[in-house]
């Protein structure tokens, strides 16, 4: 029997992990007993996920098939397929030779009913998490950032990029353009100032003659690009707070937030700046001085916040329930359209198609608003992902020696209890015998908590704590795309009944 390593980068992605770091991270899930076993690599480089053509994928498999497999390692989940229904199909197969399967970075393993469930739902995240655009930033550009190399890119406006070496390593420097860090200046005081519009503030550029000395002419694109910048900001604790209400990670220390540096983000950047959505993003304080005081830099993000949302109330047509809605009376699905309401305001409702289209169903007695209905499957999914969190492995006794010592003791516990009730009951004990067999009954109940808290950490500790959390974390800031996928993982259909009510039937 070998353990299998597998690596996988595709041609397209240039800064994707190179399948050489992909391996190390494989390795190191190698426990130490299995150090000594026969461990064999199975390589492909330069292939998409997109289908299982791919020669070493194959040949790992056709070693699975062998029997000749009993374990494999990946990076990450999405390195075996990008499809969630060639991934069911691989996992079935593995399941069916018996086949572990173990991922480093979502670490989990396949062994129990439950990591199985979690790996489709891993994927509908992973598959997701696919588009956005600098996700993947690679361990070695994560650690450079961290380390407070500057890793844009392209240079922000107001600095210039000098060539610098900072731990043996090249990098590149932010140093200020006076001229330009004028115009940043000029920028957020006049956006932070109240009912002051992008388009009034290129206006106002325009009106004043204050022309980009880089870059071509402003627009209120690049504008808005440079407002969201925290490169910027000198980081204070307020930033530091600011940044915390997401779900954002601050590499800095606190105490680096010292009111003069700016901030580097990383992570999906491009996903954030469009968004001002900072969720999953990597926050490190700079070397470089920042140049807007925290609180006009966080005004200015709230007015941006603020302005998006209102933009995005009156695009947003589709919804994520798009397909699933099902109409009880005639079986046909229903689907989204605008109308307006007594008071003149456009809203989304879902209409059976039976009543708009074919003309042969008379529809529901009530409208529905496609936001409630959003809000219902949101709360049941959250609900269902709640559940999901508090399902546990089952306890493999054998497997777990400490866990078999403490439900030994536990059980002395139990019988010591029982043994003093039994005194307790027979009663015409004095009054001070009777206070040490309380006292002794005392004990033996912190015993028993403490026992037990033991025994539930060291049963939560073969369960993936980490994945379940970042599941239910990621649900309640997941985005359309991320709805649309797990609903779509997760529920059949969703019935509509003629009073409105309604029934969601699960796939899981
Ligand atoms: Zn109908």
């Amino acid at each position: 029997m070998a353990i299998a390593l597998y690596a996988r980068k595709s041609i397209e992605r240039e800064n994707s992990i190179s399948c050489e770091t992909q391996l190390e991270y494989c390795k190191s899930m190698l426990k130490p007993d299995e150090q000594s076993e026969k461990v064999i690599t199975f390589i492909d480089n330069g292939f998409s996920g997109g289908n299982i053509n791919r020669d070493g994928f194959q040949k790992m498999m056709r070693q699975v098939e062998r029997g000749r497999i009993d374990k494999i390692i990946v990076y990450r989940l999405d390195r075996i397929s990008r499809s969630l229904s060639d991934f069911v199909d691989i996992l079935n197969t593995l399941k069916k030779y018996n086949v572990k399967f173990i991922s480093s970075q979502e670490s989990f393993d396949t062994s129990s009913p439950y990591g199985e469930m979690i790996v489709k739902l891993l994927m509908v995240f992973a598959e997701f998490e696919r588009q956005s655009i600098i996700e993947r930033v690679t361990q070695s550009y994560a650690h450079r950032s961290e380390l407070g190399f500057y890793m844009g890119g392209r240079k922000p406006y107001g600095f210039d990029l000098e060539p610098a070496v900072i731990n043996n390593v090249k990098t590149k420097k932010l140093s200020p353009i006076p001229e330009e860090i004028e115009h940043i200046r000029y920028i957020y005081e006049a956006y932070a100032v109240q009912n002051v519009t992008l388009g009034r503030l290129l206006k106002n550029l325009t009106e004043n003659g204050i022309k980009p000395l880089s870059g071509g002419g402003w627009t209120t694109a690049k504008l808005s690009t440079i407002i969201k910048n925290p490169i910027y900001v000198k980081a204070d604790n307020s930033v530091y707070e600011y940044f915390q209400r997401f779900n954002t990670q601050i590499i800095s220390p606190p105490e680096s937030f010292d009111g003069i540096h700016g901030i580097q983000v990383y992570g999906k950047t491009k996903h954030a700046a469009n968004n001002l959505d900072w969720s999953d993003i990597k926050v490190v304080v700079m070397s470089h001085e920042g140049v807007i005081d925290s609180d006009t830099w966080i005004k200015c993000q709230q007015k941006l916040a603020k302005n998006k949302q209102i933009r995005n109330a009156v695009s947003n047509k589709t919804s994520w329930l798009g397909g699933k809605i099902i109409c009880s009376l005639c079986g046909r699905t229903m689907t989204t359209i605008k109308g307006k309401t007594g008071s003149g305001k456009i809203r989304r409702y879902f209409i059976c198609t039976g009543k708009s289209h074919f003309k042969d169903c008379k529809g529901t007695k009530v409208t529905n608003y496609a936001e409630s209905l959003e809000d219902m499957v949101y709360n049941e999914i959250s609900e269902k992902l709640a559940t999901l969190k508090s399902v546990k492995i089952p306890e493999r006794k054998s497997l777990n020696p400490e866990a078999n010592e403490l439900r030994n003791k536990l059980k002395n516990i139990e019988l010591a209890e029982q043994k003093l009730t039994d005194t307790f009951l027979k009663s015409e004990v004095g009054s001070d015998l009777l206070e040490i067999l309380s006292r002794r009954a005392a004990k033996l109940k912190t015993d028993k908590t403490e026992l037990l808290t033991k025994l539930d950490e060291l049963v939560s500790k073969t369960v993936d704590v980490k994945t379940t959390i970042n599941l239910s974390k990621r649900w309640k800031t997941a985005s359309f795309e991320e709805k649309r996928g797990v609903c779509n993982l997760l529920i059949h259909k969703i019935f509509i009944n003629e009073d409105g009510s309604c029934k969601v039937v699960w796939n899981i």
